[in-house]
């Protein structure tokens, strides 16, 4: 196997990235060698490189995972069939031997590595995964719409969860990138939905993908809500923004027996509305990364597109522009995803 010269964005810590060319190491037993094409930059990314996981990944890694790639060559044990496969990877390697790995629920394993966090990752040209982290993709999706894959996926896990039916009323609790995606799939899945945003920029994009928004900071939202529903108020809800005011409305908006989604990473214990929760018989439901039928549903969707990749893509930079690429995301008010060009061609 050859060990060709590539070029490999290095975290550095302190808000640095490094592009080096490097020896790739040849596919290992097991493995998959892929040339990607594209790698999104995923909000995970930006806290690596604001340097608030410096502890979990080091400075010296090659982080990335939301991304499209054509598999270049496999290492021993993996079916030749795969070469020249475009494919996506489900950046998860579950340990197998936990209780949640045992009960079923390998996605949420308690040692689980997360390829391009605790392992390198996709910001380079040829990337080494393990062969059953891959996904085909279909012939005709366009691999910068394919990288888009794995955040469609967290939201397709969501709305999985959320058990949303057709012709439910459903509040999205924060416009980002995520939420936005959340949104999309649960319009896909029939649900009549609301983006509750109050970033304008965020406004203007959802707004622009068709959907009807409410900004809290404007207007109530639940008697926005209240008003749309008949006083019903939203059967589902995503909580996707973080915030104290995104947990007080989550409950404000709720129906009876509505399910309400925690999709948002809560860095801080925000207070809950619990009493909302006895007295309209509510639930709260867990939902984290994805499991492979959440990837095969994105996969589908964007192929399909249910989701508006042309409008969600907002920026897309070569490997050498990656420094600039990340400190635009922190300035400019109108992206909303960012890929990486990692391949020279695709
Ligand atoms: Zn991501
Ligand atoms: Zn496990």
């Amino acid at each position: 196997m050859s060990t060709p010269k590539i070029n490999a964005a290095f975290y550095r810590g302190n808000r640095q990235f490094v592009v080096e060319q490097i020896e790739a190491a040849p596919p290992a037993a097991g493995q998959a060698r892929l040339r990607i094409a594209y790698c999104g930059i995923c909000g995970t990314d930006m806290h690596v490189f604001h340097g608030n996981m410096d502890a979990r990944v080091g400075t010296n890694r090659t982080i990335g995972h939301e991304m499209s790639a054509t598999v270049e060559s496999v290492g021993e044990g993996v079916s030749q069939d795969l070469v020249g496969q475009n494919v996506v990877v489900r950046p998860l390697d579950p340990c197998g031997n936990c209780p949640a790995c045992k009960a079923g629920h390998s996605h949420i394993c308690h040692n689980q590595k997360f390829l391009g966090l605790d392992t390198d990752g996709a910001m380079q040209e040829l990337w080494n995964v393990p062969a059953h982290t891959l996904h085909k993709l279909p012939d005709g999706l366009r691999l910068d719409h394919a990288a888009l894959i794995e955040p469609v996926a967290v939201a397709c896990h969501d709305v999985r969860m959320s058990g949303l039916k057709a012709g439910e009323d459903v509040v999205v609790i924060g416009g980002g990138p995520i939420g936005i995606l959340v949104a999309m799939v649960a319009r896909d899945a029939g649900g009549n939905v609301v983006i509750s945003e109050v970033n304008p920029n965020r406004l203007a994009i959802a707004q622009k993908l068709g959907f009807d928004t409410v900004n809290p900071a404007e207007v109530d939202l639940k008697e926005e809500i209240n008003a749309r529903t008949g006083t019903k108020g939203a059967d589902v809800v995503f909580e996707v923004s973080g915030t104290q005011p995104g947990v007080d409305a989550m409950t404000a908006v709720a129906a009876t027996r509505a399910r309400i989604v925690m999709v948002a990473i809560h860095a801080k214990k925000p207070e809950i509305d619990m009493f909302q929760f006895f007295w309209r018989e509510l639930q709260l439901i867990g939902a984290r990364v994805y499991e492979p039928e959440d990837y095969e549903k994105a996969i589908a969707i964007i192929a399909s597109g249910g989701v508006d990749a042309e409008t969600i893509i907002t920026d897309v930079a070569p490997l050498s522009d990656i420094q600039a690429a990340f400190e635009a995301l922190d300035s400019s008010p109108t992206a909303m995803k960012s890929l990486i060009k990692v391949g020279a061609d695709a």
